[in-house]
């Protein structure tokens, strides 16, 4: 518990990054500063119970702007930034890659770029402690078939999709800024996460969203794609232990252990929909639609995470059933998010609290 540091988080508007935030204010791991460009996949309503909170800041802004960022650290004097903001969803990068090189690879490397400035300047007991932690994902790796082991960090990249090729892009630059500058990186590839706060366009909460609603439960090709799932705190407490432990310049492999079907997950959660929203002679599993695959969808990926188990002490805590559980009651127990998230309302929410965007 150190309230005397300071995190420059970007991206801390989306999924992870507010539950990262979350936690991090509620365990007072440190002050935040929060720098997102607030794009669709954003919601400051998640992190609304920090406005009062003097040891967290947000700032409207994109990691491209090097000046903006500059000026943070400069202000702020961090001793860490962790970079979640990027393009996430693998559909949309089909429709407009650009984006996803612009964010995510460009964006990343203007984040190193003002990293490397201001790190620079620092005394050199102060060098010694900064990390530049990269948020990435087990997609940069390819796609395994059944028998293949899993995914390890010496496993050679082989991205197939534009969103995949984007993270693998900022992920060697994150490298590079090591080797070349000495720049104190650390790397994380962690594979699917889900839980709270999730925007719908993702897998889980738009299976419940559609089920809530009684509308159809759309699953690509066969549905026998495979991933590997992790519950998002437990990806929270890797990244703040990565962030304090981890050996500078390494890579660390993040996951659940916990391979499953993209059919198995969405008759998962119509099993638990049943038993919590009980309607006489209506199983929600008939609302599954299988839809046309999408193209150079990766077979299976599943994570090797022996690194940070053996040599930092993660284990993630959360079984698949029971956070699953949770997820869903979650949801259930949030319907004003889920409207909010849905109409667009949170925009017109962010105008009325912070006025100046
Ligand atoms: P998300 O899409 O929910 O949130 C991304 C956030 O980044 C949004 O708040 C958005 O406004 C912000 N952002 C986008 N472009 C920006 C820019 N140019 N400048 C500043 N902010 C910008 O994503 P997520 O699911 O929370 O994922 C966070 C990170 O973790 C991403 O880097 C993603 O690649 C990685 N990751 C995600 C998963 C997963 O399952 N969701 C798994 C492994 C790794």
């Amino acid at each position: 518990q150190d309230d005397r540091q300071t995190l420059l988080v970007t991206g801390g508007a989306g999924f992870i990054g507010a539950n990262f935030i979350l936690k991090a204010r509620k365990a007072r791991w440190a002050k935040i500063v929060n720098l997102d460009k607030l794009t669709y996949a954003s919601n400051l309503q998640n992190l609304a119970i920090l406005q009062d909170d003097p040891n967290y800041n947000f700032v409207q802004g994109d990691i491209n702007n090097l000046e903006l960022v500059c000026y943070l650290l400069e202000q702020y004097q961090p001793s860490a930034v962790i970079n979640f903001a990027a393009e996430s969803h693998v559909d949309r990068s089909i429709f407009s890659p650009q984006d996803f090189i612009q964010a995510n690879v460009v964006g990343t490397f203007k984040l190193l770029e003002a990293s490397k400035i201001y790190w620079q300047k620092l005394t050199a007991t102060r060098q010694k402690q900064f990390r530049f932690l990269h948020v990435s994902t087990d997609e940069v790796y390819g796609s395994l078939n059944p028998q293949d082991p899993p995914f390890r960090e010496d496993t050679p990249y082989a991205p197939n999709s534009p969103y995949a090729a984007s993270k693998a892009g900022a992920d060697h630059l994150v490298r590079a800024y090591y080797h070349t500058y000495n720049l104190p990186t650390l790397t994380t590839n962690c594979s699917n996460n889900y839980g709270p706060l999730q925007f719908p366009e993702k897998l889980i909460p738009l299976t419940i969203i559609n089920a809530l609603d009684g509308k159809h439960l759309p699953i690509y090709g066969d549905g026998q794609n495979i991933r590997d799932w992790l519950y998002v705190d437990d990806h929270c407490d890797a990244l703040y232990l990565v962030l304090r432990k981890g050996a500078i310049g390494e890579t660390y492999n993040i996951g659940g252990q916990n391979e499953q079907t993209n059919l198995t997950v969405v008759q998962k959660i119509c099993e638990i929909l049943d038993h919590l929203t009980p309607k006489l002679n209506f199983q929600h599993s008939s609302l599954i639609t299988f839809v046309q695959d999408r193209p150079g969808h990766d077979k299976r990926y599943a994570i090797n995470c022996d690194k940070i188990i053996q040599n930092l002490g993660w284990l993630p805590k959360e079984n698949f059933d029971s956070g699953l559980v949770k997820t869903v009651q979650w949801y259930l127990n949030n319907p004003t998010w889920i409207n909010s998230v849905r109409t667009g309302e949170y925009q017109n929410w962010i105008k009325q609290n912070y006025q100046n965007y």
